[in-house]
């Protein structure tokens, strides 16, 4: 099977952008989209297509700039909170100038990526939320209508995690399920902290972000399924429940020639038994049924003439099932304990980052699938494994979440690839979703909760649900 070659051969060109044959107006064609969405890959653009744009690089800093200055050349007003969340609003509602104004609507994604990663993750859904939210004001403004929200784009803050641990903490910081402060002072594996990064590339905001009544994202799909079943677009019903291990073999450090062999106790070949128990652990269940990895290894001192003393390391447990979640756990527990024991080792393993199953609203589900029949396009419901900014708002305010088809599914790697007509199709969708939301769907979900003008500030100070998360979350500290 032959995959399409990712190359940009397909953009459109600025040029073209003129000649659009769209109905909308040249700014927000389909021509434009994705001429801008293709301009945007050139950031932090790697050699085989990909892109390199981890959160608060500079390269994350020109794809913020670019953001906001496209979109205070489009008429939105741009915030950036105190987690670096950038947020382009369009007020759509008119409000006296004492009175409060109507909460927003959020569209968006994270323009952040990983490293090496793909320019469809993330970034897809934040520039077609600038278009979806461009054409949802000159429809409203065509029409007449008085739309019953405001309107905001997001770019959340650091989803991807590869420079900073935990992922997703941005919209969590915003959904109020992380601590403010103790994200702030996450760092990397170079000590850097979260908000010295911020103050470095100048996106330590100290705006307060709109108030959400719902919030809708578009995203690849970043798995085979669309595509296996030539499906133009999926939606999303409900997120994995998934859990990492934070695993510290500690053993001791000694010479790699003068040690005799009984004498050693080498912490990387412990590693590499536990490394091997978390890949093998999804045997023990039904096909398809686990899905397990050890993403991050950081061995010490890493010395090609001393015997480790240290690996630390990262894993990572997600199925559909939480108790498939909770049996390899304990089964990895065992296994690891056995491990420690044959290489006279300390192992130290505790869980961080746990989440919970959670489905998305019915209503909302059904509003996607309406506005996908509305276009005359297909649609399948399925459940995403991978985390998203939607599962975090999800929490806060009822998400809509949809996927545009992956070729071969691959993600977060330079081959990533969704075609130009999908991203079109997700587009159109996106917008039409948007436009419900704003005409005041889904609201109903509210359940009587009251969240109006809430800042990061006071959400801060509502107690956050950060005791999934021990001290021990600051893993590259
Ligand atoms: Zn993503």
């Amino acid at each position: 099977m032959t995959t399409p070659s990712p190359t940009r051969s397909n953009a459109a060109s600025p040029s073209e952008a003129t000649n659009a044959t769209s109905s909308h107006a040249a700014s927000s064609s389909d021509a434009t989209f994705l001429a801008d969405f293709h301009h945007v890959a050139t950031i932090g653009a790697t050699d085989n297509d990909g892109v390199d744009r981890q959160a608060l690089t500079l390269e994350d800093q020109q794809t913020r700039d670019w953001m906001r200055s496209w979109a205070e050349g489009n008429g939105f007003e741009v915030r950036v909170d105190a987690i670096g969340n950038m947020f382009a609003c369009l007020q759509l509602v008119p409000t006296a100038a004492d009175a409060p104004s109507a909460p927003y609507v959020l569209i968006g994604s994270h323009l952040d990526s990983q490293p090496l990663g793909g320019r469809f993750d993330g970034a897809y859904g934040v520039i077609a939320g600038l278009f979806a939210a461009l054409r949802v004001k000159e429809q409203f403004a065509e029409s007449g209508l008085q739309p019953t929200f405001n309107l905001a784009v997001v770019n959340w803050f650091n989803e991807e995690g590869g420079r900073f641990a935990p992922s997703i903490m941005g919209s969590s910081v915003y959904a109020g399920l992380f601590d403010l402060d103790e994200m702030l002072a996450v760092q990397d594996l170079e000590g850097t902290s979260v908000s010295e990064a911020l103050t470095a590339i100048g996106y330590a905001g100290t705006d307060t972000p709109p108030e959400a009544i719902s919030y809708a994202e578009i995203h690849i799909e970043q798995g085979r399924i669309l595509e296996r079943e030539a499906i133009d677009i999926g939606v999303v019903e409900a997120s994995w429940y998934t859990q990492k291990l934070d695993i510290d073999v500690l053993g001791e450090q000694s010479h790699t020639g003068a040690t005799a062999m009984a004498d050693r106790h080498d912490a990387l070949v412990a590693a590499a038994k536990v490394v091997l128990a978390v890949a093998e652990v999804v045997d023990e269940f039904e096909e398809e049924a686990l899905v397990s990895s050890v993403g991050q290894h950081v061995v010490e001192p890493n010395s090609p003439i001393v015997v480790p003393r240290r690996v630390h390391m990262v894993a990572d447990l997600r199925s559909s099932d939480p108790d498939v979640v909770k049996a390899a756990r304990d089964s990895l527990h065992r296994q690891i304990a056995s491990i420690a024991l044959e290489h006279e080792i300390t192992i130290k393993v505790e869980d961080f980052d746990v989440r919970a199953k959670r489905y998305f609203p019915e209503t909302g589900v059904e509003l996607a699938e309406k506005a996908v029949a509305n276009e005359g396009l297909s649609i399948r419901r399925l459940e995403t494994m991978a985390g998203h900014d939607s599962v975090a708002m999800n929490h806060r305010v009822p998400a809509v979440m949809m996927f545009v088809p992956s070729v071969d599914g691959v993600s977060h790697c330079e081959r990533e690839f969704t075609t130009d007509e999908d991203m079109i199709r997700g587009l159109r969708v996106l917008t039409s979703v948007a436009t419900e939301l704003v005409g005041g769907e889904l609201r109903e979900e509210r359940k009587g909760e009251v969240w109006v003008g809430r800042s990061v500030a006071e959400v801060r100070d509502s107690a956050p649900s950060s005791a999934q998360m021990p001290a021990s979350t600051r893993v590259n500290a």
